[in-house]
């Protein structure tokens, strides 16, 4: 029997489509710029049936791509693969493994399949009086098993941790087909290797994530946001400290935006409404969560005091404070509209680093005058979860030029900005993952035992080399 026949016996007729023209969406990255071909998409929609998919495309050496909600930013779930390959390429798309299985509202934890849409998890997770705290503007659309596969962040990192912090345990299958269950929804348990975390991060370069045992926190009762604009990032930086060390882990979220990057909202996304002059060159969203009514009442008026007493020292220019949930969420939506407003706008060169917060001020201003002398045309847009020292460190061009300017130089662009990572001691890869895009950089930036012992760990899993190939590792 052929591949198509095998799998078609394996998990049915209509869960392999071989009509490229059907899943051509699948086919190519989240920012367009990768295009990958495929034999067929394989539509499992349960951990038996990807145990049974596994087992054939083993027996006919196939190449293996997981794909979610495809939003990655690494072009990790695009089978990009040889001519000669085509035909023993098997795309697996979770969109059928959507069921949410269970919620334990005492343990405040739930079993999910690895295709759960995130908001929909964040959803059930609220209407048990809970919280699933990552949040990303992606969130309509990925998946639970992408963001465990890239160790996912977002925006309330600062108080809840990543997609990793928020796994209890994992059920992952193999190459070879066999199940490897770890689905334990324990808070405490250290009975030797804790293997889940392998695969958390390892961008579906080990096995498919087939369902996952995640935590839940407690839903706040309320919260205040507020955009403060600042003139300078040691502004940025004192406003940090300042409200770290009034309300310390009350405090999720202090995402930075450089004017250029909510004026491009603005140009490109008439409907979003900015709710604040553009007059300054940096602003910060913060947000403060409280867990009662009553702390909230009490603490908001302390806010409004210190943006008060920032404003008189000069290290806040301007503050517009949420009056309620609807000014809040029109507030997290311009933050929210940037990637796509850039997107809209023709794109540019995108990093996504981090450095340790103590050296964020400094790489910012080295780098960028660095950029400026040796690109005259650049135009930086940063933006990004400064509270977790990660940037996105993005550069496109001066008005008036043509975008595509920016992408002639990228390699150019990357090298600089790479370089003053490594200067700080940061990661090229903060929470978007290696994918295809940064395989060189990871060799680099890891020492050669690390780098080693990592692709050992790679070997044990996938010996032949057939899960996302080209994905962390370039060869
Ligand atoms: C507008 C926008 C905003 C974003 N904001 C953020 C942000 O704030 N923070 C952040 O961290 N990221 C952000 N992202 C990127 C983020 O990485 C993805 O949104 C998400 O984590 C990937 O989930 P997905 O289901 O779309 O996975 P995909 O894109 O489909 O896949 C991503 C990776 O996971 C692997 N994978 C998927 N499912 C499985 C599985 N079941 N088992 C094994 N491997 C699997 C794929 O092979 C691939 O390597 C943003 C993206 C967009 C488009």
């Amino acid at each position: 029997m052929t591949l198509i026949e095998d799998l078609r016996a394996a998990i049915g007729d209509a869960a392999v489509i071989t009509d490229p023209a059907q899943f051509a969406p699948m086919l190519t990255d989240n920012r367009r710029r990768w295009h990958g071909q495929a034999a067929c998409c394989a539509l499992p929609a349960s951990t038996d049936e990807v145990s049974r998919l596994m087992a054939v495309c083993t027996k006919h050496k196939a190449l293996v791509f997981t794909q979610g909600g495809n939003t990655g930013n690494a072009a990790a779930a695009t089978p990009v693969v040889a001519d000669a390959d085509v035909g023993r390429t098997v795309l697996v798309n979770t969109a059928r493994m959507n069921r949410i299985e269970a919620i334990d509202r005492v343990n405040a934890t739930a079993v999910v399949q690895s295709g759960v849409i995130l908001k929909n998890l964040q959803d059930a997770a609220a209407e048990e009086g809970l919280l699933f705290p990552v949040s990303l503007a992606a969130e309509g659309t990925c998946t639970v098993g992408g963001t465990l596969s890239t160790n996912a962040g977002g925006v309330h990192v600062l108080r809840y941790g990543s997609m990793r912090a928020q796994c209890l345990g994992l059920e992952v299958v193999l190459p070879d087909g066999r199940v490897l269950s770890m689905l334990r929804s324990l808070r405490k348990d250290n009975t030797g290797y804790d293997l889940k975390h392998l695969f958390i991060g390892a961008e579906g370069t080990l096995g498919i994530i087939t369902r996952a045992a995640l935590a839940f926190a407690a839903l706040p009762a309320a919260r205040t946001v507020f955009v403060a604009a600042v003139d300078s990032l040691q502004a940025a930086e004192k406003l940090f400290e300042t409200l770290s060390k009034n309300f310390s882990a009350r405090l999720s979220a202090f995402e930075l935006m450089h004017a250029a990057t909510i004026a491009k909202v603005r140009e490109q996304l008439p409907d979003i409404p900015v709710g604040f002059e553009l007059n300054h060159p940096w602003y910060v969203l913060a947000e403060i969560r409280y867990d009662t009514t009553e702390e909230s009442e009490a603490t908001r008026p302390q806010i409004e005091n210190l943006l008060a007493a920032l404003f008189e020292s000069d290290t806040v220019a301007d503050a517009v404070i949420g009056q309620s949930e609807t000014q809040n969420e029109a507030l997290w939506r311009v933050r929210e509209s940037i990637p796509s407003a850039h997107k809209k706008a023709g794109g540019n060169v995108k990093h996504d680093i981090s450095v340790p917060r103590s050296s964020l001020v400094a790489f910012i201003t080295e780098c960028t005058a660095e950029l400026g002398k040796r690109f005259s045309w650049i135009a930086p847009s940063i933006f990004g979860h400064f509270g977790d020292g990660n940037l996105h460190y993005n550069m496109g061009v001066k008005p008036g030029l043509d975008p595509r300017l920016c992408f002639t130089h990228e390699e150019a662009i990357h090298a600089v900005v790479y370089a003053y990572v490594q200067r700080f001691r940061g990661s090229v890869a903060a929470e978007h993952g290696v994918g295809r895009i940064k395989t060189g950089w990871l060799r680099v930036m890891r020492s050669p035992e690390e780098y080693e012992a990592m692709r050992s760990v790679k070997t044990l899993f996938d010996p032949e080399n057939r899960l996302n190939p080209g994905v962390l590792f370039d060869s």
